[in-house]
């Protein structure tokens, strides 16, 4: 079968060996094994459970979260000769029952289906009357709450797999899961000791660096026009920054199309296929766009803002380079652009669980903005992934300046907030630094405290940006809710005794003296 596997890849695919991974996957889905494969943007998933459907007698079964991407794996499949079709709502009825009737003879080998259509009592029907020789779920991650797109129609795959009269094997893709979510997902699904993989999510060929502080037009400007011959994405928060950022670098003559929910579908088709097609060499787009796209030479990915968590970040930012060649990742960030994902939350349907979840995200999100270390390990680490050295080439790893003791500001900055025992945010803790005479400030008593005005000569913004920088390096916690309040962790005591010192890039530490001696 392995031989037949390697077979099929040259054949059908043209490709001259497996992947990371993508050999032993196939192998064990061959020899019935449910797998969690967690594989990143680009790792080449389709071919893991495209494989094995040719390979094995009856139809696979794919379930998969967005209607364009279905609609393109089976163009591409039937392009190369793989009888595929897919039912979801985008079909008319007559289509729709057309495919169907075609399935329950045993006409395709792999059919893909939306997760809303396993719940009709037709699609179970149809089911009994099909041979599935195994299950593929991508974007696995949509099952689980503690995962950051959340879909209730995936909670439905447990029940209709466990209903199947003999239970194929079930493969579960996703390209994102912390090791918290990869376990929910094989509860969620039901997976009966899964083969699990986690594989290379180090995207070595991404550089990744985050710009703060910058005049972001003139940045993005500079940055399009000095790639004249490159493709690249511009993702933005939302639909009206999309608007706007696609204007700007219209009017200087750049190529340049949109994507967003706003547009309809032939907009939205015209958009995609003028990018992939280099007619435009710059997408500027929301999250709308991408699930699904596979254009292997966009050579940058520019994220106008953050999103809300690493994952969608990483996801997004990972559509560069997937043709394995050098590509750059830049995160413009603003600490107000936080405040923009926090305003999307509370507006958000999510439960208040939910919520409380996402916040988490983002604050970790915004970690990864502050952090000083290796950003491509801040995120491998995310995902569960430890030993991988340093990048070498990300923002901070090129930030030759040296480390710097800051042990005593930062000692400053953690008393200063151990007196006000968790009960106040970020910024009333950089007022009291910086001996404020706002009104809220006195009438809580707090120019008595021994820490008021401690750091006096320090900007406002400064001492909060110490301060994110010591929530970066797990010495500070922010607290959720709608009010996010700040306090010590554990790791904080030992540097308020003394015994143990805070190092932070010269460069930042520098930049600190500038503004404040200006
Ligand atoms: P994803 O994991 O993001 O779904 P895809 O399955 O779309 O990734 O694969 C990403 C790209 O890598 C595709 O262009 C695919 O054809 C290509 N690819 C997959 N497997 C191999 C391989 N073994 N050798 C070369 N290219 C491959």
């Amino acid at each position: 079968m392995q031989h037949e596997a390697l077979q099929t890849l040259k054949r059908v695919y043209g490709y001259d060996s497996f992947r990371k991974g993508q050999s032993d996957i196939i192998s064990g889905l061959l020899g019935s094994k449910d797998t969690l494969a967690i594989l990143p943007t680009g790792g080449g998933k389709s071919v893991c459970y495209q494989i094995p459907a040719m390979l094995l007698p009856g139809t696979t079964i794919v379930v998969s979260p967005l209607i364009s991407l279905m609609k393109d794996q089976v163009d591409a499949l039937n392009r190369l000769g793989v009888p595929a079709a897919y039912l979801n709502s985008s079909l008319d009825a007559a289509t729709y029952r057309e495919v169907v009737r075609q399935t329950s003879q045993g006409a395709y080998k792999l059919l893909y289906v939306a997760p809303e259509r396993l719940d009709s009592g037709m699609f179970e029907s149809l089911s009994a009357q099909m041979h599935i020789p195994l299950i593929a779920i991508d974007e696995a991650h949509c099952v689980s709450q503690w995962g950051h797109d959340f879909r209730p129609s995936y909670r439905q795959l447990a029940g209709w797999i466990g209903r199947l009269e003999n239970r194929p094997p079930v493969a579960a893709f996703t390209a994102t899961a912390t090791p918290e979510v990869a376990q929910d997902i094989a509860a969620m699904l039901g997976l009966h000791d899964p083969n699990i993989f986690i594989t290379g999510f180090a995207r070595t060929n991404l550089t990744l660096s985050v710009v703060t502080g910058t005049d972001k037009r003139k940045f993005l400007r500079d940055f399009v026009q000095q790639r004249p011959d490159q493709s690249g994405i511009v993702y933005t928060a939302t639909r009206k920054e999309a608007e706007e950022v696609c204007e700007d670098l219209s009017r200087l003559g750049i190529a340049v199309g949109k994507y967003h929910g706003g547009l309809n579908d032939e907009e939205r088709a015209d958009a995609q296929e003028r990018f992939r097609f280099d007619e435009n060499r710059v997408m500027v787009a929301t999250n709308a766009f991408g699930m699904g796209i596979d254009k292997p030479n966009v050579r940058y990915v520019i994220h106008w803002q953050m999103p809300g968590d690493v994952e969608s970040y990483y996801q997004e930012a990972g559509r560069a380079g997937r043709d394995g060649e050098e590509s750059e990742c830049v995160l413009l960030f603003e600490p107000q652009d936080v405040q923009v994902q926090r305003f999307l939350i509370d507006r958000g349907t999510g439960d208040p669980e939910r919520k409380t979840i996402q916040l988490n995200k983002l604050y970790t999100m915004m970690h990864y903005s502050r952090t000083e270390k290796c950003l491509l390990q801040y995120i491998v680490r995310y995902f569960g992934e430890a030993d991988v050295p340093e990048c070498g080439k990300c923002s901070n790893c090129l930030d030759v300046s040296a480390m710097v003791e800051v042990t005593e500001d930062a000692r400053k900055a953690l008393s200063c907030v151990g007196r006000l025992k968790g009960r106040f945010g970020i910024s009333m803790a950089a007022k009291v630094l910086k001996g404020s005479r706002e009104k809220r400030i006195l009438e809580f008593g707090f120019d008595r405290l021994s820490t008021y005005g401690l750091m006096r000569q320090w900007t406002e913004r400064d001492i909060a940006d110490l301060m994110y920088y010591l929530v970066a390096e797990g010495y500070l916690r922010i607290s959720e809710g709608e009010y996010p309040t700040v306090s010590l962790t554990a790791e904080a005591l030992p540097v308020l005794e003394g015994s143990v010192p805070v190092h932070r890039r010269q460069s930042a530490a520098a930049k600190r003296r500038e503004t404040s001696s200006s």
